[in-house]
């Protein structure tokens, strides 16, 4: 029976669930070995480092990753670098068809004057901080001021500035990293803002996150009624069902009493930035409103405003996707997930994308080149494989058990590779 090698680069939700569908689509006539590689020593891509440590059901879609990966025909090959320990034109080489899943790392910027001040990141920095992504441990956000901004309106703008405005204690029995629970719990911040350019209803929040946030013990959340009024207004009598639950929870919030909690997030609309304020250090935002200038006093501000794809050599890039027809890129190159979309969706989105995308690689698919794999290439490399990451993840829920954690993540390389023994 012929068996087609795949490669698959890239251990987020795009890449499994592509595994996953390659994996169902195996029959009589055809079966998968497949590879995938992963530039961390971790897999799961933004299921690690992107969703929120106070949201931990939604990390609970790793037990169907691992699954994936059970498969005798799945090996992972985590610690590898493509672009950097092998480039993608080695992959073409050797496997029958090769599927880029590297999603979208990069933040996109403003372009405001201030931007670079010291102070001023963007989510793609911060979010990975917070969740002990090797390569981000050491970004140190200031946090000794007492308001911070977020810029964005969509759920990673929602999780950036509810895990600013939260009660530090709360994250206690989250996967939250180390370093960033003992930051937090110093933090000076009692002001967040989070600021969308156009009215409410345009905000591409969802509403579950929406109606989530009343229930924050520790924490005033503000939305001014007068905007969510207009916003109702000029959304007419059938607005899309999206927009109209969002304005219901939206209003829910602007209606409810204000606790007297240290702590509050504002909702700021039709805040369009202008210019961020400082010498050599973030001291405040300037917004252009309907009003006029508004100028807000800050010592950090976020930019949560989409993401960009990393660039790898001889892979073709065009406004941070890469450049793609339903998915075919090139020869026996192909993507999937936040690569090939662009930053949006859910993480079930990746699914049907994927599944997708796996349909055509079957349709191009003719006889199994056999050309061996990269094991060979890979000698002097301290490769993460399955059963190196499975100590990894063991020994994170380990010393995460007594402690009433999902799991304590491991920060660095060095000590993720340790914990898998190497
Ligand atoms: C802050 C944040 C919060 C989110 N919260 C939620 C949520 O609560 N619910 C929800 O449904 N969705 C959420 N999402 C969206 C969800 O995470 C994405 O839809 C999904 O992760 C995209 O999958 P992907 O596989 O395309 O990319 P990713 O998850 O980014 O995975 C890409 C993988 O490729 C690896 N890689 C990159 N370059 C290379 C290379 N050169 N060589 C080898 N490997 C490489 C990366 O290390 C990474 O592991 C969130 C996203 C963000 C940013």
């Amino acid at each position: 029976m012929p068996i087609f090698t795949i490669a698959i680069v890239g251990a987020g939700p795009a890449g499994y669930f592509a595994a996953q569908a390659l994996q169902n689509s195996q029959n009589e006539e055809r079966t998968f070995a497949i590879d995938m590689i992963e530039r961390l020593p971790t897999p799961w891509g933004l299921v690690r480092s992107g969703v929120a440590p106070d949201h931990p059901k939604i990390k609970t879609v790793s037990k169907v990753f691992e699954k994936i990966a059970a498969d005798s025909n799945f090996r992972l090959f985590a610690n590898v670098e493509i672009g950097g320990d092998l480039s993608i034109a080695h992959l073409q080489e050797k496997y029958d068809a090769v599927i880029v899943a590297t999603g979208s790392a990069l933040g996109k910027t403003l372009g405001i004057p201030g931007e670079n001040l010291a102070g001023s990141m963007s989510a793609a920095d911060f979010v990975p901080w917070y969740n002990a992504h090797p390569d981000y441990a050491d970004i140190n956000p200031p946090l000794d001021c007492e308001t911070a901004v977020v810029i964005g309106a969509g759920n990673v703008a929602m999780d950036v500035a509810r895990m600013l405005a939260l009660e530090p204690s709360e994250l206690d029995t989250t996967d939250t990293a180390d370093h960033a629970i003992a930051a937090l719990k110093k933090s000076a911040i009692r002001n967040v803002y989070i600021s969308a350019r156009r009215g409410p209803e345009y905000a591409a929040f969802t509403s579950p996150e929406l109606r989530e946030l009343p229930k924050l013990e520790h924490t005033n959340v503000v939305i001014k009624k007068d905007d969510i009024d207009a916003a109702i207004a000029r959304a007419g009598d059938a607005p899309e069902k999206d927009v109209k639950s969002n304005l219901d929870a939206m209003l829910v919030i602007a209606e409810s009493e204000k606790s007297m909690h240290e702590r509050t997030m504002h909702f700021l609309f039709q805040h369009t930035p202008k210019e961020i304020l400082g010498s050599d250090h973030v001291e405040g935002i300037v917004y252009s409103t309907p009003d006029g200038d508004v100028t807000i006093k800050c010592g950090l501000v976020v930019t949560a405003i989409g993401y960009q794809a990393v660039s790898i050599e001889g892979v073709p890039y065009e406004n941070g996707k890469v450049i793609n027809i339903d998915g075919r890129v090139k020869e026996n190159l192909y993507v999937v997930g936040w690569a090939k979309r662009g930053p949006s969706g859910v993480i079930g989105t990746n699914k049907s994308d994927a599944a997708a995308v796996v349909e055509l690689i079957l349709s191009d698919l003719q006889s199994p080149k056999s050309a061996g794999d990269i094991s060979q290439l890979l000698t002097n490399q301290n490769v993460v494989d399955q059963s190196t990451w499975q100590k990894i993840n063991e020994a994170e829920i380990a010393a995460g058990e007594s402690l009433g954690k999902p799991r304590k993540k491991a920060i660095t390389r060095a000590e993720l590779l340790h914990l898998g023994g190497l």
